[in-house]
């Protein structure tokens, strides 16, 4: 019965410093959020120590009666969340949600069209270092260079030319919403299958604030851990029979073993808290911060990717400041201010450096930061830039400290996990 504390204090100071850490710095990693209390305690359940090989009901062990009342609920929830049919919330994580589809719906060989890395797109889609890139022939498509929105007739050009099997929309570092009907053309005049990745969306979706990839996508895959703020983790949609037949099998035996139990509880967990009302009021939130980050952060002479943003991702160009990415990521984490570094389309600077950093608003919504808020970490963004440019990409220690302070005192002004 002993604590964490007692029986392994040097991981038990990890924990604590990553919860002061989180409490006190401004989150604004595009596809982290903050979870519940309840969607922490399931994760912290008992559950974890259940094998349930197998389907709810259809189990290769026994004494599963009641990790199957879990599982149930994640799937009704999910499937009115999204409007569906079926759902998998197997998956242990997005990548291996599109790993099941390939695996169901692909052979090794043929040809998957995505979005390219570069682009916006994820590794997942069809990148060259990644299985869906060495096992299947991975066509890219990308982003108008004018407005930074999808080029579909690029998309139709290499639709037509390569007649891919499966075609993926979504991304990771896409702001602006998706035109699922214009794929479902493109996927019925080359008879491909279309799938939706909404991983970064799924909270915008079941909010209501972002459009619903059904009834366009034959399928559906998702990460549960980012706007949807549930725990790490995956899961696959669809409406067709067929098709969930072979996800299921794709999911288990087909790639993963026993499921995390405890992870698919938090998962039911977090689908009841995204069917309440005040899931939308969170989701709206999340979408009008962005926008008065990205106004705020183009007020201060910063060039936001595509203008402006539809969803809760704000992608930054730092080339008017002369800026890169890796230096940028670096001085706002010394300010109290996590982001990652993220290329811009056609980048002329390595992956590992790259002109720009992508921010996110869910995290800070999700602790109660509001229009007044995000603008105020808009402000301390561009002076903290400001700053960084000022000293050539060198000591910004001084301009770092001074926006820290305030990022401490925002922070505390609206508190997370105050009874951890
Ligand atoms: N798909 C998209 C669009 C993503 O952004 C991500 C995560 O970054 C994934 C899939 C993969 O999710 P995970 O990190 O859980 O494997």
């Amino acid at each position: 019965a002993a604590s964490l504390a007692e029986t392994d204090p040097e991981l038990a100071r990890a924990v604590r410093d990553e919860l002061v850490r989180q409490q006190e710095q401004i989150e604004l990693i595009a596809s982290e959020n903050i979870v519940s209390q309840a969607v922490l305690e399931a994760q912290g359940s008992v559950l974890t120590n259940k094998y349930a090989e197998g389907y709810p009901g259809k189990r290769y062990y026994g004494g599963c009666e009641f990790v199957d009342v879990a599982e149930n609920l994640a799937i009704e929830r999910a499937c009115k969340l999204f409007g569906c049919e079926f759902a998998n919330v197997q998956p242990n994580s997005g990548s291996q949600a599109n790993q099941a589809v390939m695996l169901a719906l692909l052979q090794p060989g043929d040809c998957v069209l995505g979005m390219s890395l570069a682009a916006g797109g994820h590794l997942t889609h069809g990148a060259a270092p990644n299985m869906s890139g060495k096992w299947f022939k991975a066509v890219q498509y990308g982003v108008r260079k004018d407005d930074h929105l999808i080029d579909f007739e690029q998309v139709e050009a290499l639709a037509r030319e390569h007649k891919p099997k499966l075609i993926i929309a979504g991304g990771s570092a896409y702001p602006r919403v998706l035109d699922y009907e214009r794929f479902r053309a493109i996927a019925d005049e080359v008879g491909a299958i279309f799938m939706v990745d909404i991983a970064h969306y799924a909270g915008l979706i079941a909010g209501g604030v972002y459009p619903n990839p059904f009834p366009y996508a034959d399928v559906v895959t998702t990460t549960t851990h980012k706007t949807l703020r549930g725990p790490r983790g995956g899961m696959v949609l669809t409406n067709k029979e067929d098709i969930a037949k072979k996800i299921n099998s794709a999911v288990f035996p087909g790639l993963q073993g026993g499921p995390l139990m405890h992870v698919i509880a938090a998962k039911a967990v977090a689908f009841a808290e995204a069917l309440r009302p005040e899931f939308k009021t969170y989701a709206q939130a999340v979408v009008d911060n962005a926008q008065v980050l990205a106004k705020t952060l183009i007020g201060g002479g910063l060039d936001i990717v595509s203008g402006g943003t539809d969803s809760h991702i704000v992608l930054v160009d730092l080339r008017p400041k002369n800026l890169t990415g890796k230096a940028a990521e670096a001085s706002l984490e010394h300010a109290g201010m996590t982001c990652n570094k993220n290329g811009v389309p056609f980048d002329p600077q390595k992956p590992m450096i790259t002109s720009g950093v992508r921010l996110g608003s869910p995290a800070a919504t999700t602790r109660g930061f509001g229009t007044a808020e995000f603008k105020q970490v808009g402000e301390m963004i561009v002076e903290t830039l400001d700053g960084l440019a000022a000293s050539n990409s060198g000591d910004n220690a001084a301009v770092e400290a001074s926006v820290r302070e305030r990022v401490r005192g925002l922070c505390r002004q609206f508190p997370i996990y105050p009874t951890l």
